[in-house]
């Protein structure tokens, strides 16, 4: 998956990434949902053993444009693992109490535990998204943020937190089809907000926020993933298949009993 991964260090250019590429699974669709099954099942068994070991966390941040398939994501990617093994944490515009605070308050709230997985649907880095993009904040407040973010994220790493952050990545096209769809189908309609026509327009102001959060705060400790997302099934298997391999080589273990099972009678 390294050739999805966004480098420390490099300028992202989105225009350089195709959202239809299909290179890392070079199948159909049908073959394409079959491999998602399989990994539906490693992620079931991963986290049930990340739970017994209660001694990682992992944060999985997800971000995109208005469409780009967050909640479907999560639905396919984590279908079949426990629920009671997995949180998601969606963030809305900020309360007037979340406005009182800083932008991390409402966020660092919420990071994972150990033996949990937590879904950021949305996240703090809405701070230099959103924020930017409709100047919520002057250039100068929302500047300094990369450089809080990538601390803050570092510290949660140091403290013993894997950090996936996935930039959904779909083109103005696909988001025309998308948001059509959810017009054309009334069970689709409550997914339609009036209101994502008037992000739409700002697409290229939205495109410049991504890049240079991309570009400034892809690091070691917590790397991006640009994930080609205009196809559904093949931005679930990416996004599913880096979890997967990044919680498979934490090595982990079950936990020893501090009892010999052998040596138990039950009356
Ligand atoms: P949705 O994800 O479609 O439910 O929409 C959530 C909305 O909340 C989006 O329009 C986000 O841009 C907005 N939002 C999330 N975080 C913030 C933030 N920190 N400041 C302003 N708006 C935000
Ligand atoms: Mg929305």
């Amino acid at each position: 998956m390294d050739r999805y991964r966004a480098g420390p260090g490099t300028r992202m250019d989105l225009s350089q990434w195709d959202p239809n590429d299909k290179s890392a699974f070079p199948v159909k669709k049908k073959e394409g949902r079959k491999q998602l099954l399989e990994l539906n099942q490693r992620l079931e068994a991963l986290q049930e053993l990340l739970y017994a070991e209660h001694k990682h966390k992992v944060l999985i941040v997800l971000q995109g444009m208005d469409t780009a398939g967050k909640d479907g994501t999560i639905r396919h990617v984590f279908e079949g693992v426990n629920p009671q093994g997995v949180r998601v944490a969606g963030f809305k515009k900020p309360t007037p109490q979340e406005l009182d605070h800083d932008y991390l308050w409402r966020v660092h709230k919420q990071t994972p535990g150990r033996g949990e997985i937590v879904i950021f649907n949305r996240s703090h880095y809405e701070d230099v998204l959103v924020v930017r993009v409709h100047s919520l904040a002057p250039q100068e407040v929302w500047s300094r943020r990369y450089e809080h973010i990538n601390a803050f994220e570092r510290l949660l790493a140091d403290e013993g937190t894997t950090i996936l952050k996935f930039f959904l990545h779909i083109n103005l096209d696909e988001q025309r089809e998308r948001l059509q769809a959810r017009l054309d189908e009334p069970a689709k309609h409550w997914k339609f907000n009036p209101a994502d026509l008037e992000e739409r327009k700002l697409w290229p102001e939205y495109t410049a926020a991504y890049e240079d959060a991309l570009s400034k705060t892809s690091t070691e400790w917590a790397p991006w993933t640009v994930v080609p997302a205009n196809r559904k099934w093949y931005r679930n298997l990416v996004v599913g298949t880096v979890i997967v391999e990044t919680l498979e080589a934490l090595n982990m273990r079950h936990p020893e009993p501090d009892f010999d099972p052998a040596d138990i009678r039950i009356e």
